[in-house]
């Protein structure tokens, strides 16, 4: 069996596409264009790679963006003045933090200050509280991008077994409850999981979320499973890959997303999705 490859290059081009789409027809009804204010701090390069890739994303969608470039490190008074004045500036929608911060920043504290309503990475306590209630407001990017990935295989998610390897605030975590909010029955593995092989063996779906290369070998996935491999980890000679074992897991799994091309433009697009919604949500007419 050789699985088929979910594409999330191509799913997160056509999430753009109706993204654009309907930012368009916000502006022929009168209405200003959703605008992102993009806070980039210290000189992290894979930092600024990632909010290069986003804010040529929202022009690509015709959503407008703010960058904040802080190439010395704030106080945490004056970052938190910052999004004191983002959160009250009616022109701003959306407002990303791109993680992580320098130290001493503390990035659990800071994210609590952003307006939940401006949150579109969907990090607030209160967004993820909305989800764990089943009603979710705005989203984490790249747990909803995981989601629209699984929705596009066509397979039935209810009752399915679904394992996360990962149990961060922003990735396993809220990729747990929307699993459970999509009536899978979810597993959470984490650091301090006892036998972490028997548990990936039983998955109908794996999404791989731990930032190890090679952490799950192919032979330990249920033949025909869904694999989604989150992690993104640079090799010593440069190459990015995943989680999971890929060529090997390819023979056994149902459906598999490759790395690069399949979480990672998901988690920009559902960024973007997510601004346009802050903006319905702010002026909904
Ligand atoms: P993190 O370091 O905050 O969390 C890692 C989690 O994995 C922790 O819960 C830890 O307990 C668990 N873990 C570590 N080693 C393990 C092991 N041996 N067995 C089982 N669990 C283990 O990382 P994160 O921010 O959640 O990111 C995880 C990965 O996803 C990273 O590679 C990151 O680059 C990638 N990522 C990708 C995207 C994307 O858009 N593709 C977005 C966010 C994160």
């Amino acid at each position: 069996m050789t699985a088929r490859l979910i594409d999330g290059k191509q799913i997160a081009a056509s999430l753009l596409a109706d993204v654009k789409e309907r930012v368009d027809e916000r502006e022929r009804r009168g209405l200003r264009r959703p605008n992102l204010a993009v806070i980039l701090i210290g000189d992290d390069p894979a930092s600024a790679i990632y909010v290069r890739n986003k804010t040529e994303a929202c022009k690509r969608a015709g959503i407008a963006s703010v960058s904040h470039i802080l190439k010395t490190t704030p106080t945490e008074a004056e970052l938190l003045a910052l999004i004191t004045a983002l959160n009250e500036d009616d022109r701003i929608d959306g407002i990303l933090l791109q993680l992580p911060l320098p130290a001493p920043l503390r990035p659990e504290h800071i994210i609590e200050h952003i307006v939940p309503t401006k949150d579109v990475d969907g990090f607030h306590p209160y967004n993820i509280g909305r989800l764990a209630v089943r009603r979710p407001a705005l989203r984490s990017c790249t747990p909803a991008g995981v989601m629209t990935l699984l929705h596009h295989t066509g397979v039935p998610l209810r009752g399915l077994h679904a394992v996360v390897v990962g149990a961060s605030n922003h990735v396993g975590r809220p990729m747990g409850l929307e699993l459970l909010l999509a009536g899978c029955t979810v597993t959470t593995c984490h650091r301090f999981t006892n036998d972490l092989r028997t548990h990936v063996a039983s998955a109908d779906i794996l999404i791989a979320a731990a930032g190890k290369p090679h952490l799950i070998p192919g032979d330990w996935i249920k033949q025909g499973a869904i694999v989604i491999d989150v992690g993104m980890n640079r090799l010593a000679n440069g190459r990015l890959v995943g989680d999971v074992d890929f060529s090997e897991a390819e023979k056994r799994a149902g459906w598999i997303t490759p790395v690069p091309g399949g979480v990672g433009p998901m988690t920009v697009a559902t960024l973007l999705a997510n601004t346009l919604q802050a903006a319905t949500l702010r002026s909904p007419s």
